[in-house]
């Protein structure tokens, strides 16, 4: 299964959540979620201070979460567009009752920092800067770094969707000075779906202590899980709602194989198998939805059909090749076209990634293209190859 999102999990994360359901105030759940917790702020690379948050909801309840925490009717908040999720980051706060500016280009480009920093000084100083550091629908990437800093300078809280990034993508929350960086777990963390996650500095937590509308939905209130995760970190039992205590202790171990793994590696790793698909694809004719190299993601590959290529009827083709690829996610790119998800356990399997790029050209070939399967499998290993003997 190559989409981007659900992928596939290792056969440890796999053991972890098919254990039978602990109690929520045992001893073995309480311990699971601590560690958990404790892995999460080294993998977010987050300072002492922060505040890591772990609950039920899809990636969806955790935007949710960070928007009712941070918006107050009226407040100006800017958002970057970079695709169908950035866009929905905008409604999710013009529903808060906050004032949203959308500073975007077409889908396949990050706006340029200038762009941002003049929309952002133009008028009432804003709230928060929103980011989505991959765009899933459009396989675009933007480099944290210089966002995070233009929110630091103009005295803006920095918010970052990673739902396709974190576990995949390089995450150094302290190192950028970042407010808020929240993900779902069926991403790059290589877990189940089914939890949202995120980490919480201490501007951001400022933030809410000095709220002044009514509180957020108590569900999606900081202030009712802050309590709890501080207890589970401390060892002690603790109640708000019940936890999803099996992809808790799947949680844990996926974190675990991640800081096993090494935080520069696990990156480092993405980045060459996103390389080594690219020049497949490549080798296909297939040319990707990411108009320059700079903003293209790691963690997956958005491609043009090409002409006279049914979507569907490709998409049927793979699978009959035994790989699941997905359709496009973007309401404004008029042609259809399609994505294949590179994220987690999988970059660790070339066997499973030859079989992708063997699929995506069979399928291609059964649709009438021109293609060579072997020459896209051969420059798929070429590729990996002069990367792991670099
Ligand atoms: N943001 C991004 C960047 C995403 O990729 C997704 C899911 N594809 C979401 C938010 C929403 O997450 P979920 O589907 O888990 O609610």
């Amino acid at each position: 299964m190559m989409i981007p999102g659900p992928v596939e999990i290792s056969p440890a994360v796999r053991r972890a959540f098919a254990a039978a359901p602990p109690s929520h105030r045992g001893p073995e759940l309480i311990e699971s979620f601590g560690r958990a917790l404790e892995r999460m702020l080294a993998v977010w690379q987050a300072a002492d201070d922060s505040r890591p948050f772990a609950f039920s909801g899809s990636g969806t309840v955790a935007m949710e979460m960070a928007v009712a925490n941070l918006a107050e009717p009226g407040d100006r908040m800017v958002v970057v567009d970079t695709g169908f999720f950035s866009r929905r980051m905008a409604e999710i706060l013009r529903r808060a009752g906050a004032e949203v500016e959308v500073v975007g280009r077409s889908p396949g480009d990050v706006p340029a920092i200038d762009e941002v920093a003049e929309t952002v000084a133009a008028g009432a100083s804003p709230k928060a800067l929103w980011l989505t550091h991959v765009d899933t629908s459009t396989g675009v990437r933007l480099d944290p770094a210089p966002f995070a800093r233009l929110a630091r300078e103009h005295g803006v809280l920095s918010v970052f969707d990673g739902v396709c990034s974190a576990g995949g993508e390089q995450l150094d929350m302290a190192g950028w000075d970042a407010d808020v960086y929240l993900t779902g777990s069926q991403k790059a963390l290589g877990l189940p779906p089914g939890l949202g996650l995120m980490v919480v500095g201490p501007r951001a937590w400022a933030a809410r202590e000095a709220r002044r509308a009514a509180p957020p939905p108590l569900y999606l209130d900081w202030h009712s899980w802050q309590p709890v995760m501080e207890a589970y970190r401390a060892g002690r039992p603790s109640y708000f709602a019940t936890p999803a205590t099996n992809l808790v202790l799947a949680l844990e171990v996926g974190l675990g194989e991640i800081l096993d793994q090494g935080l520069a590696e696990r990156p480092r790793r993405h980045v060459e198998t996103a390389r080594a698909l690219r020049a497949a694809w490549a080798a296909l004719g297939l040319s990707t939805i990411p108009l320059r190299d700079e903003v293209t993601a790691h963690v997956l590959s958005a491609l043009h059909l090409p002409d006279g290529v049914e979507l569907r009827e490709l998409l049927s083709a793979v699978r009959a090749h035994g790989v699941t690829v997905a359709s496009g996610l973007h309401p404004d790119i008029p042609r259809p076209y399609f994505r294949i998800g590179h994220m987690g356990w999988v970059t660790g399997q070339p066997e499973l990634l030859l079989r992708t790029v063997e699929a995506v050209a069979r399928g291609l070939a059964d649709v009438g293209q021109p293609v060579s399967a072997e020459r896209a499998a051969s420059a798929f290993e070429e590729r990996l190859a002069s990367s792991a003997a670099r």
